[in-house]
């Protein structure tokens, strides 16, 4: 793995705001924890949605994601664990499993199913959704699968270990690199005792979800299964985090929009024209 020696933080973000997920269920009765909801999408822009998923019960995942549609946004899909067959309308295929990632323009539109294929053992990752500009909500979709090598990492002499899934970390880039709302997304494993630090444009939205153990950010603690939203204090040039005991957290950062938000479901539009426009599109077949 390659190393990356951290940078020294004026000042650290701090917690704004501890947000414990909603369980909830989507698909065809897939079980998971809703951590970014229908009313954090201002305060979190450009980001729109943030699903965790984590069980080894099959009942909680089997049935998966069968055909749907988007349009007018980018979904990132983060596997730690398990296998997940993806197929869409243009007749791309891919499997996306342990370590690996899809990221998806859906653009102006795809349909697709997501399904997982294991009949057993835990499966557990992320779904992340990241707005588009107006302009660029019907472009053209597209799509690509890292796997998990293809995804780089750094570690640090204070025993960090980081993916770099999108943007950069400690001069490190990413898997992608995404224009406009510039974002940061990082998986950071942490030994107990060690201290951690990126630099994040105050500007930017941003927050961290802790999935194993717990950290501490400005004295303020995280535990695992909790979001914390961190402040955009100007004179903050990064976040410091703190793990007394061994953890593991996502870190997302973006750029945001601010630009009207109207959802529908799997359509995420700037007008209710628009979404008018997205399901007579999807109804009539002109979606994908
Ligand atoms: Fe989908």
């Amino acid at each position: 793995m390659n190393t990356a020696t951290q940078t020294t933080l004026k000042q650290s973000r701090s917690i704004e705001r501890l947000v414990q997920g909603v369980a909830t269920s989507d698909g065809a009765g897939v079980s998971l924890t809703r951590v970014l909801t229908g009313k954090l999408q201002r305060r979190l822009d450009p980001f729109l949605m943030l699903d965790a998923f984590g069980s080894d019960d099959p009942d909680d995942y089997i049935a998966g994601f069968p055909d749907h549609p988007h349009r007018g946004f980018e979904t990132i899909t983060y596997m730690l664990s398990g296998r997940m067959r993806h197929r869409d309308s243009a007749g791309h295929e891919g499997l996306l499993e342990n370590g690996g990632m899809q990221w998806m323009i859906a653009g102006r539109g795809v349909i697709h199913s997501e399904i997982p294929e294991q009949e057993d053992g835990l499966m557990e990752g992320f779904q992340l959704w990241l707005n588009l500009p107006a302009g660029n909500k019907m472009a053209v979709p597209w799509y690509k699968d890292f796997s998990s090598a293809e995804i780089p990492e750094y570690a640090t002499a204070e025993g960090a270990a980081v993916r770099v899934i999108a943007g950069s970390s400690n001069g490190v880039a990413g898997a992608v690199t995404r224009e406009v709302t510039e974002p940061v997304y990082l998986d950071i494993h942490l030994p107990a005792g060690a201290q951690f630090s990126t630099a994040l444009p105050h500007t930017h939205n941003a927050f961290l979800y802790v999935y194993r153990g717990a950290v501490q950010v400005g004295g303020e603690q995280v535990d695992a299964q909790r979001m914390g939203i961190l402040s955009n204090a100007p004179e903050a040039d990064g976040v410091t985090i703190v793990a007394k005991e061994a953890a593991r957290l996502i870190l997302v950062a973006g750029k945001p929009l601010n630009e009207p938000i109207v959802q529908y479901g799997p359509f995420v539009m700037n007008m209710q024209e628009e979404i008018h426009q997205a399901l007579d599109d999807y109804r009539s077949g002109r979606l994908a």
